[in-house]
């Protein structure tokens, strides 16, 4: 697993540790942001057809065009390779992929040699009450799970096809077997913006950390963007008349800035693609279910890494491509939700990308 020291990179991929064997460089992009932390994408599919997500009727990838789990697991070791820490699992919905779990098992080795820091997933929990257990065993710690809602109605009016209990099970057998849950949820204009106090409360009492997320302008969906958006901002100054909210400097690698809140003793997220640009410490990439990875969840650009690891059975094409690529990572996004730009800023779905 080797690259070609002669092929033009911007630093040498190749250094010599004191006791002698070779290793590959750590991935530096053009802005010496090292990159560490790789989100999968392993389906476009879901159970679920959230509103802001996708429309009601998807056309998914045809099932030929996915990589083979196998190939999942090149692909992320090679970025284990190449000094990526952080591995996450996502979608689509990750564990309606059939034998995913062969894949976690499979990445779990990494945890173990001690190459890899985190192995981790976001869900719908739609599944989790009959993989909990499953992926403790594989190695994972934390799960995200998205709960935007705690009305079972609303839940449903959300997600479309969702059962709310089905994922509070999934919630709870995710807790016994020992799993770290976060949730997930997206802020929504008219729809939960009244519940947030309540979500929050709730996460308190059971020991969840609590993230939420902007709606952002990605992929065409059945509804007006402008409709949903509701900035962060906003909700935080509301928050802030009932809660106690202490800044704090915990980060987990992504891009949410955290309040630890007094009054639950949890920890409560912001993700604010639209209201703060978080892109000057970005140390991720995204990879889909069909091999293409995306240096920036806010631009177009994207290279492929399915071509170079079928045409070579050893990872000297995949790691020069994987090179290549992080060398044009930009230096940030640029989404807009305004009504003069009521179009996705990029038009593929989170459900491709993975969130
Ligand atoms: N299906 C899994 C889930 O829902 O957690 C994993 C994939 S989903 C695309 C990952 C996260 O992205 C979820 O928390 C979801 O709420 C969020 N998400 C999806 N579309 C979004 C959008 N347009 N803006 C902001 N967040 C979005
Ligand atoms: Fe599915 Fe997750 Fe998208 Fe909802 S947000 S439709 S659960 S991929």
């Amino acid at each position: 697993m080797r690259g070609n020291p002669d092929a033009g990179n911007l630093y040498n991929p190749r250094e010599t540790k004191p006791h002698g064997c070779l290793v590959e460089a750590m991935l530096i992009d053009p802005f010496q942001r090292a990159i560490s932390y790789l989100r999968v994408s392993v389906t476009d599919r879901c159970d679920f057809r959230c509103v802001y997500c996708m429309s009601e009727h998807m056309t998914f990838l045809p099932k030929a065009e996915l990589l083979t789990l196998e190939e999942l697991d090149r692909l992320c070791s090679a970025f284990v390779a190449l000094g990526v820490r952080k591995l996450r699992i996502t979608g689509g919905e990750p564990l309606v992929r059939r034998d995913i779990m062969t894949l976690f098992h499979a990445l779990g080795r990494h945890l173990r040699s001690g190459t890899l820091d985190e192995l981790t997933l976001t869900t719908n929990g739609s599944q989790l009450a009959r993989y909990a257990a499953e992926l403790k065993g594989a190695g994972v710690r934390r799960v995200n799970v998205s709960v935007d809602t705690l009305d079972p109605a609303k839940f449903t009016a959300i997600t479309r096809w969702g059962k709310l209990d089905r994922v509070l099970e999934g919630i709870s057998a995710a807790k016994a077997a020992g799993l770290k849950v976060k949730i997930n949820a997206v802020a929504l204009k008219g729809v939960n913006e009244d519940e947030i106090e309540d979500l929050l409360r709730w996460c308190g009492e059971r020991g969840h950390d609590l993230t939420l997320i902007e709606t952002m302008p990605l992929g065409e969906i059945d509804q007006d963007r402008t409709d949903q958006y509701l900035p962060l901002s906003l909700v935080r100054a509301r928050l802030a008349r009932r809660f106690t909210l202490d800044d704090s400097d915990h980060r987990t690698g992504g891009p949410a800035r955290y309040v630890t809140v007094r009054e639950t003793g949890g920890r409560l997220g912001f993700i604010t693609p639209l209201t703060h640009n978080f892109c000057e410490s970005c140390n991720r990439v995204r990879l889909t279910c069909t091999g293409t990875l995306y240096m920036c969840l806010g631009q177009e650009d994207a290279a492929d890494l399915r071509a170079p690891l079928r045409a070579d059975p050893g990872d000297a094409q995949l790691i020069e491509a994987i090179r290549e690529a992080i060398a044009r990572k930009p230096k940030g996004h640029d989404f807009v939700i305004d009504r003069r730009h009521n179009r996705p800023a990029v038009s593929r779905h989170m459900s491709v990308t993975g969130g």
